[in-house]
């Protein structure tokens, strides 16, 4: 039966029984001369039957107790049936949805991996997983605390309040025991809520130390003998074989890129082993920049136009040493891969949120764009015969990034295959410091 024809027969039923009720109680009034009486008395019944229907549904949806299940004998009865229906409908809609939540949560407490569901809007955990219990040491009332006594310190709850869902945190100490080394990853989970995973990563960082740890020994200990055979090249004397001098160069030249290449990967150990810079001194950029200039001119042999422009006016804060070695790979570099006759431009700037940046501008070979994000990692070359042609070592970038790292800096590259590059070192307001006017002179 239709809704329509259910509620007509509802309808028809209810006026029925009213006609039916004051047709017999006037008939009885008639019958015993009391007409008026006996109608009002019937309506009046029929009021209190009324009241009492609508006071037993209300107290039974007050109670919030189940409707029964009445096939419909007039309006009442259909209004009870439909409460009812609904009431039903709401508790397997109930049922399913709980049904789902629980299967996620259980797919969430098979995962490896510690699982904690944050509110957006407090700081307060709205569920863990028995792994997060676990891991982070929170015992059974772990979802009632904030994600701010959890791990101390402002640094997990300001990357939490910022919503940082790209970039994940690594390497942080575990708060129930500090050997344990976390990394966490912030996902949204919905609009009110964050998903926040924590993996262990000890082993990881472990495996990475051993690697640190085996390439600096490993260059350590190739030092010294590079050093013998080189300095016993230099000092071979081919005067009664001059057949063997082009032998000796060629060794001469390897072994040089062999020292450079030991000396690069001690550089990278050193600055891998640095969490920050021990200290910062002021760096006097005149002087550096005038060095930079020579460092070009020697290494280009007046083969490129080197021009350098201090507008900035201003010193930097960090280490000279690091940034000496930074900025040099870069002006190395441009001259490196500029063909002759070609222009390099070393350009020191200010930038209008107040920081500065150090530009290298050539007009060489250039880069094609699907190389530009690898540019950074070790021994990544662009073209490798080229690069071995001037004596590259592929470690030159990763340096520099680094560097930048450890001074809160970014290295921004743009390029144009066949026009030429840049290289920008950009540093905030932190890193910039009063010129002293006596650094001029240095
Ligand atoms: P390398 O020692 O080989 O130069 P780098 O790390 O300094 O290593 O540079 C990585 C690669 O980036 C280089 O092999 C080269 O292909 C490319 N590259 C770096 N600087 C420039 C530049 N100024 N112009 C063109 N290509 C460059």
């Amino acid at each position: 039966m239709t809704v329509g024809s259910l509620l007509r027969r509802a309808w028809r039923q209810s006026v029925g029984r009213l006609l039916m009720i004051t047709g017999v109680s006037g008939l009885l009034g008639l019958l015993i001369g009391q007409f008026w009486p006996m109608l009002a008395l019937s309506a009046f019944s029929i009021l209190c039957w009324h009241y009492w229907r609508l006071n037993r549904l209300l107290a039974q949806l007050y109670q919030r107790r189940r409707l029964r299940e009445i096939d419909g004998r007039g309006l009442w009865d259909d209004l009870e049936m439909l409460l009812h229906r609904r009431q039903s409908e709401g508790r397997a809609r109930v049922r399913r949805l709980l049904g789902i939540v629980r299967g996620y949560r259980h797919a969430a407490s098979l995962m490896p991996d510690a699982v904690l569901l944050l509110s957006r809007d407090s700081d307060r955990v709205e569920w863990c997983n028995r792994q997060a219990r676990e891991l982070l040491g929170l015992g059974p009332i772990g979802h009632e605390r904030g994600i701010s006594d959890i791990f101390e310190g402002p640094q997990v709850a300001a990357w939490v309040a910022s919503g940082q869902t790209e970039e994940p945190l690594f390497d942080l100490p575990c708060p129930r025991d500090p050997s344990i080394r976390l990394s966490l990853r912030l996902l949204p989970y919905s609009s009110t809520q964050w998903l926040l995973v924590v993996r262990d990563v000890t082993k990881l960082m472990r495996l990475e130390q051993l690697r640190r740890d085996f390439v600096a020994n490993v260059s350590h200990e190739l030092r010294t003998p590079l050093t013998v055979v080189h300095g016993y090249l230099d000092i071979l004397d081919t005067d009664d074989y001059p057949e063997l001098e082009p032998m000796l160069e060629e060794m001469r030249k390897q072994s040089a890129r062999m020292s450079q290449l030991v000396e690069d990967l001690l550089t990278l150990s050193r600055l891998e082993a640095q969490e920050a810079l021990a200290q910062r001194e002021v760096v006097a950029m005149t002087p550096l920049l005038t060095t930079l200039k020579r460092e070009a001119q020697a290494l280009s042999a007046s083969r490129h136009r080197i021009t350098v422009e201090d507008a900035a006016d201003v010193d930097l804060l960090g280490s000279t040493r690091e940034l000496h070695s930074a900025f040099s790979n870069l002006v190395s570099n441009a001259v490196r891969y500029t063909p002759t006759d070609g222009s390099i431009e070393v350009k020191f700037e200010k930038t209008p949120d107040g920081g500065v940046m150090l530009s290298v501008i050539d007009s060489g070979y250039g880069i094609p764009a699907q190389h530009l994000p690898r540019l950074t990692e070790r021994f990544y070359r662009v073209s490798t015969s080229r690069a071995r042609e001037t004596g590259g070592t592929g470690l030159g970038l990763s340096i520099v990034k680094h560097v930048l790292n450890l001074h809160q800096a970014h290295l921004e590259i743009s390029s144009e295959v066949g026009k030429g590059s840049r290289f920008a070192c950009v540093f905030g307001p932190d890193a910039v410091t009063e010129r002293a006017r006596g650094s001029d002179a240095a």
